[in-house]
């Protein structure tokens, strides 16, 4: 759409880094859903919401991706293929959402299998999320993108794209969350990389 031409490479990239969060869940993780909508870049989404005071507030700011509650994705191409010096992946990063959804809400908290504790999950996460927005506040969010202080949601979002590309940062950072990560996606990127902390 809007004169995209959809290459191969686009294609692949999202077919690829989507099957690699599920690489030892199974598609079935990725049920209810299965379109996804590309623009060739940022899009700007129209939203309006009501405040307490009942006040409707109109809303329009870039975005390079969004996960719809059993609806679509959404990408930018440009953001896709990576940007020069942007870490970010918004593929992992919305197929994330798409996992922490599936039994209702994107709250930080995916289905967790049954060797995994719930309570467990909870405390390291709000743990790590709490001490990661005061860091943000004071401008030392350091090598993880300060979008994560936003929720819950964006906090596990956020995470699981560290946890898969930048998986030293995050283990050094928090582990009880790269463990809890690791737990959950069923893999140990670190053991599989040979990436040193920069
Ligand atoms: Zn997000």
């Amino acid at each position: 759409m809007q004169g995209l031409v959809l290459t191969e490479r686009i294609v692949q990239r999202i077919a690829a880094q989507g099957c690699l969060l599920v690489l030892n869940l199974g598609l079935t993780w990725y049920r209810g859903w299965r379109e996804i909508v590309i623009y060739p870049d940022a899009f700007v989404p129209q939203r309006s919401y009501t405040d307490e005071a009942g006040v409707v507030h109109e809303t329009r700011y870039p975005h390079l991706g969004e996960a719809w509650q059993g609806g679509p994705l959404i990408f930018s191409a440009a953001d896709v293929a990576g940007r020069a010096g942007d870490e970010a992946n918004v593929v992992i990063h919305e197929f994330a959402h798409k996992l922490d959804m599936l039994d209702g809400s994107a709250n930080g908290l995916p289905p967790l299998h049954a060797d995994m504790r719930v309570a467990a999950w909870a405390d390291t996460f709000s743990v790590a999320y709490d001490n990661f927005c005061r860091r943000a506040d004071l401008g030392l969010e350091g090598a993880i993108d300060a979008y994560a202080a936003e929720s819950p949601a964006e906090f596990f979002a956020v995470l699981s794209e560290v946890f898969f590309l930048r998986p030293a940062i995050l283990a050094q950072i928090y582990p009880p969350v790269y463990e809890q990560l690791r737990l959950f996606y069923r893999q140990d990127p670190l053991a599989r990389s040979t990436q040193a902390f920069p």
